[in-house]
């Protein structure tokens, strides 16, 4: 590992936080360095200090501890970030026997200069009463390697020998930052402090000094994994034939998904994201994965993310995946109760008290295919992952230089069950559609794009699909949020099933449909030539079947149920002149709803339909409106408006309706009309 350090980045940062003092912008700078190399942290792991002096409220000079904030990244993070705290009351802590982390965060809180700055990080006090004016802590996968032992300490001081403090596990807070100040003090030449299955400090006189000091300490950890490298993972006789990510992940998803105790026909579901790198590879075929692999987290606070192990599965076959959804789901019901038996026990071991977090797993590694991450969103299941592969770089290099041992379970529970974590809970509002996918079918148009839009602020993951590939990148670049875009054609089935693979390969599988994608076709109907009839029907009516057919399929594949939206139309219940080629597929349709809905409604799959009409769009322009307004003689606005209600029907009002029926859980084989009122194509 090498510094990154260059004295014109540096020098640029100090320009560019000319307000802020030199300390702070250096220690800005060194800690973007740290954080932007996941070899040292990922995720809000890490925190960093510096030892200056400010200007309080009330205009005093004052000695401030820096000190890395809770929710900011090492990797981003800017000033407010390291919120400032009066460093002579946290180094009066010292002298205390004991100190809960409820008092602790009250007193870091009191003692800030801006009251409304984020709470300091729970390593803070340690950061304080290191001496040093810059403080660095990392999680070093390198480092982690070698604590993470049977014997982590001895091999640690075979390779850092002197120059670090050895601090034996302790949990962070208070009894953790006087241990490792107790160290410190027994040898106050130390460079830094080497947490056993935890990670490493490095500390300075200045910012360079302490930045570059943790760089030589990893790359002393990295040299000698290299150079003393005994074995490599052994790899596990697999099935010729893989199957498909594509497959698989709606299989896994659905196997780790919980029914919601509350609500019949809920699903508390996951989001997830597939991982395949060559040491990934490496790592999930080993034939001794469920050992290495499921011993535990390489350091503490990874559990929270990711719980102390994966849930290992069997290597999927392509040609045998009904055994495979069985044995997957076996292997998440024997995960979930392990991890039930695990809460109670060590809930029993602290008195009680505990509030049990779901019990389903956060990685799933799957051999001769790769790993996925979960998560309740799409970001959350990204983290995951993250986590995973530091973890497989961890525990390969434990491995080849000994036996990967990581912290035992008790000490796991003990930060997965932090008082300080457990507080939180309850406490984030979940969006309605977190953890489910919906892809909308022509999302490059005013109702897809309004559709998509709408699930997506309901805190669904969406994918828009639609004939025009350019078209649906700008749309879901607008609609931000990491919306997937995807060009497909709904006549051609070919194009139907990769892109319902890419929602899979994406976000695990599909658990909402809103077929939009259609056209209008014009023509006598007595005197119509069957080409363009044939061609309506390819997209009005056969378009919806293979979208609805393909997500059916993945729906399935997950077992829990799944929702299908169609946007069918008042043309399928109240012809107008001339529009048969349009209208007489799309009243095909609004049976082929109910068929849906009565074939699958015991798989938990619901049908319903959108009967709109009147709404500015691709099929209705401006120029179609002009014309048509006049020829009736109306202004613009009396053509829009003219229904019961008087008020113009919008795509977003659309997009509310199918939204509604995604939510309704007890709803199938239903056609909401949004069209502002007309009584003649009103169903009856
Ligand atoms: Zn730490």
């Amino acid at each position: 590992m090498q510094s990154g350090w260059t004295d014109r980045d540096a020098e640029a940062v100090v320009a560019r936080y000319a307000g802020l003092g030199r300390d702070l912008a250096l220690r800005v700078y060194t800690t973007r360095l740290l954080g932007q190399d996941p070899r040292l942290v990922l995720h809000g792991g890490g925190n960093t200090s510096v030892k200056t002096r400010l200007t309080d409220l009330n205009g005093d000079d004052v000695d401030v501890l820096c000190v890395k904030g809770s929710g900011w990244d090492m990797g981003s993070i800017e000033p407010a970030g390291l919120p400032a705290v009066r460093l002579a009351p946290l180094l009066k802590l010292r002298a205390r026997e004991n100190l809960s982390d409820e008092e602790m965060v009250r007193l870091q809180r009191a003692n800030l200069i801006d009251p409304a700055a984020p709470n300091p990080s729970v390593e803070a006090l340690l950061h304080a009463f290191i001496p040093h004016k810059f403080v660095d802590h990392t999680h070093s996968t390198a480092v982690l390697a070698l604590t993470d032992q049977a014997d982590g300490e001895a091999l640690c001081r075979e390779v850092f020998g002197a120059r670090v403090g050895y601090v034996p596990y302790v949990m962070p807070g208070f009894g953790l930052a006087k241990a490792a100040a107790q160290v410190f003090d027994a040898d106050p030449s130390v460079e830094g402090l080497v947490l056993i299955k935890h990670g490493i400090f490095s500390f300075g006189a200045d910012a360079r000094q302490s930045y570059e000091r943790m760089i030589a300490l990893v790359d002393l950890a990295e040299a000698w994994i290299a150079k003393n490298r005994k074995r490599t993972l052994v790899s596990a006789k697999l099935p010729d034939g893989p199957a498909r990510v594509a497959d698989v992940a709606p299989i896994v998803r659905g196997a780790c998904a919980l029914p919601d105790a509350g609500t019949d026909g809920a699903w508390k579901r996951f989001i997830v994201d597939f991982r395949n790198s060559d040491a990934v590879m490496n790592f999930v075929n080993g034939a001794e994965v469920t050992r290495y692999g499921q011993a535990g987290v390489v350091t503490p606070d990874h559990n929270l993310r990711i719980k102390n192990w994966p849930l290992v599965v069997a290597a999927p076959e392509d040609g045998a995946l009904p055994a495979f959804k069985d044995a997957t789901r076996a292997a998440a019901a024997a995960f979930a109760g392990r991890y039930r038996d695990y809460f109670s026990r060590h809930n029993a071991r602290v008195g009680g008290g505990k509030t049990m977090l779901d019990p389903m797993p956060r990685v799933v590694l799957v051999p001769g295919l790769g790993l996925f991450g979960l998560g309740r969103s799409k970001k959350d299941a990204t983290i995951a992952a993250d986590l995973a592969e530091a973890a497989v770089a961890t525990i390969t290099d434990a491995e080849a230089v000994g036996r990967f041992e990581p912290l035992p379970e008790r000490d796991l529970f003990d930060v997965e069950y932090w008082s300080l974590e457990q507080a939180k809970l309850g406490s984030a509002k979940q969006a309605p559609l977190a953890g489910q996918v919906a892809v909308i079918t022509g999302a490059a148009g005013a109702i897809g794009f309004a559709t998509a839009r709408a699930f997506a602020a309901a805190g669904a993951e969406v994918a828009l699909l639609d004939i025009d590939g350019p078209a649906v990148r700008t749309k879901a670049k607008a609609i931000g949020g990491g919306a997937l875009a995807l060009g497909c054609d709904v006549t051609d089935a070919a194009s139907v099933r990769a892109a319902f693979d890419g929602v899979a390969g994406a976000f695990g599988g599909v658990d909402i449909v809103v077929s939009n994608a259609g056209a209008a076709w014009q023509g006598r109907i007595g005197d119509v030539d069957e080409t363009v009839l044939r061609q309506s029907f390819e997209l009005n009516f056969y378009g919806h079947q293979r979208v609805a057919q393909a997500a059916v399929k993945v729906m399935r594949a997950q077992g829990t149920g799944g929702c299908l939206l169609f946007n069918v139309s008042k043309q399928a219940v109240n012809p107008g002149p001339d529009f048969g080629p349009y209208g007489v597929p799309k009243a095909a349709t609004l049976f082929l709803v109910r068929q849906y809905a009565l074939d699958h409604g015991h798989e938990g799959i619901r049908a319903n339909a959108v009967n709109a009409d009147r709404i500015r769009s691709g099929l209705l322009t401006e120029g179609m409106i002009a014309a048509r307004s006049s020829a009736r003689g109306l202004s613009e606005q009396d053509y829009m408006r003219g229904n019961l209600l008087g008020r113009e029907v919008l795509a977003e009002d659309v997009a509310q309706a199918f939204l509604a029926q995604a939510l309704a859980l007890k709803t199938t084989a239903d056609v909401t009309t949004v069209d502002g009122g007309n009584i003649a194509a009103a169903l009856r």
